[in-house]
Formats: C-alpha cells, sequence, structure tokens
C-alpha cells in the first residue's frame, strides 16, 4: 500500500473528466517501465527525506519502513530468476525458520533482490543435490509457499523424512550455503473461473501445491470460483498453514470450506474429524459427478493416491484414475493428480 503511494507521488499526474475517458497521453516520449521504477525510487527518497523532517525521532523507523516497501517493488525490466530454460540456478539459504516439529520453512534469495521467482500458476520448482559418496544427483520438486509476486526470495516448506535423501539435505542447510534449483515445472496451467468449483484432496505437505492454487483464486477479486480444501495430517501440531487457511474460511465464508483430517484425534472436538480420506467424506463434500464444471485436485503421501485417485505413472503421465474417485463416478478428466 505504502509502496503505491510512494509510486503515485513519484509519478506526474495528468487530468480525466471522467472514469471511462482514456488518459490524455503525456506530451512526449511515453513513460517506460524503467523510468516508472526509478521515478518510484527517487519519489521514495523524497518521501524519505520528508519523513525525517516531519517525524523526528520515528524517522529512522519511517526510514527503514520505506526502505523495506521500496524492496517489494519488483523491477519490471528485471528477468525472473527461474525462467524455464532448464538451467541450473543456485540459490542463497538466507534463513530457517521452525514450522512444525518435523517441518521447517526455508527462505532462499534470488540472484536479484529486485526480480521475482518466475513461478506460475500452477508450477513448482525442481531442487538437486549430489550425495557424498554417491555418482547421481537426486533430484525433487518443491512447490514454494510464498507469492509469486514476491521479490528477492523464494520459501519452501519441507518436512524431514527419516533417510529421505532430499529432505534431509534441505533441513542440514545453513543460512549462506546454496541449493541448485531449476523450473519452474509446469503444472495445472489454472485460469481465473476456467471451473467453478475446485475440490482439493491433500495430505502434509501435499498442501504447497494446493495453498498455490487457492492464493491465485483469493487474489483474484475477478475469481468466482468455489474452494473446498480436505486436509490430512498424522496430528494437529503437523498441519501447515492453518493460520492462513482459517482467515480465509472465515474471510470467504461461502466460498471456502477447508475440512481437517488427522489420524491422532484432536485435543479440542469440533474442528477436525479423526481418521483418513474416506468414500464417505469425500461423498459429503464432492458436488455429483458430471453436476457442474468442477475440477479435483490430489496431492499427498503414496498411501492417499493409492487409496484416492491411484498414482501417476510419471511426472508427464497422471496414469488411470482408480480409487474412491472412480468408484464415486469422476472421469480421469474431472481429476488432476499434482
Ligand atoms: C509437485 C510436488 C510438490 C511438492 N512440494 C513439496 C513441498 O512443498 N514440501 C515438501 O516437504 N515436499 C514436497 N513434495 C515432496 C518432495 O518432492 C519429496 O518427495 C520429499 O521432500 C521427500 O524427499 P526425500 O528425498 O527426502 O525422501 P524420499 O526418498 O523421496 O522419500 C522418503 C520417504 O518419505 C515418503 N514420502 C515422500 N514424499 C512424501 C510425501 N509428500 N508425503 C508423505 N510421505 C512421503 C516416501 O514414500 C518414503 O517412504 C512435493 C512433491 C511434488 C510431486
Amino acid at each position: 500500500m505504502f509502496a503505491r503511494t510512494v509510486i503515485s507521488r513519484a509519478l506526474p499526474r495528468q487530468a480525466r473528466s471522467y472514469a471511462t475517458q482514456q488518459p490524455p497521453k503525456p506530451a512526449g516520449k511515453p513513460i517506460n517501465n524503467a523510468q516508472l521504477f526509478f521515478g518510484a525510487l527517487i519519489g521514495s527518497a523524497a518521501v524519505m527525506t520528508a519523513i525525517q523532517q516531519f517525524t523526528g525521532t520515528d524517522a529512522h523507523a519511517a526510514k527503514e519502513h520505506v526502505k523495506e516497501e521500496v524492496k517489494k517493488i519488483a523491477n519490471p525490466n528485471a528477468e525472473p530468476a527461474l525462467k524455464g530454460d532448464g538451467k541450473w540456478v543456485p540459490l542463497k539459504l538466507a534463513s530457517v525458520e521452525d514450522v512444525t516439529p518435523t517441518t521447517k520453512k526455508f527462505r532462499f534469495e534470488l540472484p536479484e533482490s529486485d526480480q521475482v521467482s518466475g513461478l506460475k500458476i500452477t508450477s513448482a520448482v525442481l531442487t538437486k543435490f549430489k550425495p557424498e559418496g554417491k555418482e547421481k544427483f537426486t533430484l525433487r520438486p518443491y512447490t514454494p509457499v510464498n507469492d509469486e509476486s514476491d521479490v528477492g526470495h523464494l520459501d519452501l516448506l519441507v518436512k524431514k523424512y527419516p533417510g529421505g535423501p532430499m529432505s534431509t539435505h534441505i533441513h542440514s542447510l545453513q543460512p549462506g550455503q546454496v541449493l541448485e534449483f531449476k523450473g519452474p515445472l509446469p503444472k495445472y496451467p489454472y485460469s481465473a473461473n476456467m471451473h467453478e468449483q475446485l475440490t482439493l484432496i491433500a495430505g502434509g505437505t501435499g498442501i504447497a501445491p494446493m495453498y498455490q492454487l487457492i492464493r491465485a483464486v483469493f487474489n483474484n477479486p475477478e475469481d468466482k470460483t468455489a474452494v473446498t480444501l480436505v486436509l490430512g495430517n498424522v496430528s494437529e501440531d503437523e498441519i501447515l498453514l492453518k493460520k492462513e487457511l482459517d482467515h480465509l474460511a472465515t474471510t470467504y465464508p461461502r466460498r471456502f470450506t477447508v475440512k481437517y483430517l488427522l489420524d491422532k484425534a484432536a485435543k479440542d472436538e469440533g474442528w477436525a474429524t479423526t481418521g483418513y480420506v474416506t468414500k464417505e467424506i469425500l461423498k459429503t463434500v464432492l458436488p455429483e459427478p458430471g453436476s457442474k464444471n468442477q475440477k479435483i485436485f490430489v496431492c499427498g503421501p503414496p498411501g492417499m493416491y493409492a487409496a484416492v485417485s491411484g498414482g501417476k505413472v510419471s511426472p508427464t503421465d497422471q496414469g488411470d484414475l482408480t480409487g474412491i474417485l472412480k468408484e464415486l463416478g469422476y472421469t480421469k478428466e474431472d481429476v488432476f493428480k499434482f
């Protein structure tokens, strides 16, 4: 918000007599993106000086705030960090945060502080490293959980699996060390209102690609899609992004519903169901097959795929639809497996 104010103060204003009228063309050369960007920076310097003069002892805090806001402005001329060109890009780990007993949030710095990651809705990144004494690289996909428009960084939520090479490696990284990334790896090419209803069936870290879709729907005021999330976890302290999901459910009570499933019963009753994803549960949340333009997304541990939809054959082959969704009468075209 502040950044927008800074930009608007930095730009010359043009008069318009009514809302639908085209704005008058500026005299001389049109303002290009780079001029806009640097205009914003110059504008922000002027604002900083003004803040210093008028706010006395708060000036330092205000100046730092402005600096932080300016950092969030993507340079429209900067190329994204990941260009989909098949090249590996080493990204430096900036910080690590504990999220659950087994999951941490890893913030990686993009090469330039004013560039975006290059992720699209929906897509993932591929990571690689060579375990000591091994010939081959270990490769694993992850879905960043921060906004695609964020500049300067990319955030991964990574759960550590005992004996799992990549998750153990990422959990061993210290700030300053690097991990190699490639991408974006295109997944489902979602666009606003392409479906009336999305049902997202996720287990554990399978929430990461679902959260990308959820953000795409609810960050876009034009998108009117209804979304139901069925999220399974072992225990309540393992639920990722619960605060964000509950906030969305409160903000959009008619369009966003979350159904929490827990292997181990929750401490307080009422907000979660104990047990795995079952046919009975899915029947209560899914629209009838063929009743509306809907899409069902699945992402979770291998056991969940086997029960709900059947697994993928490969990253590019969705495989047949089997399991509960097939038994309920849905078709392969109704379902996307991340
Ligand atoms: C599109 C996509 C996006 C993903 N995004 C994320 C993400 O944001 N965060 C994240 O932590 N992981 C994510 N994953 C899973 C990730 O790619 C790795 O599979 C996971 O980190 C384990 O890798 P590993 O090398 O440590 O262990 P592996 O050797 O691959 O697996 C170790 C053990 O864990 C089991 N396992 C693997 N993946 C899962 C899973 N998702 N749930 C439950 N058990 C599993 C395996 O069956 C095996 O028993 C994503 C996967 C896909 C396909």
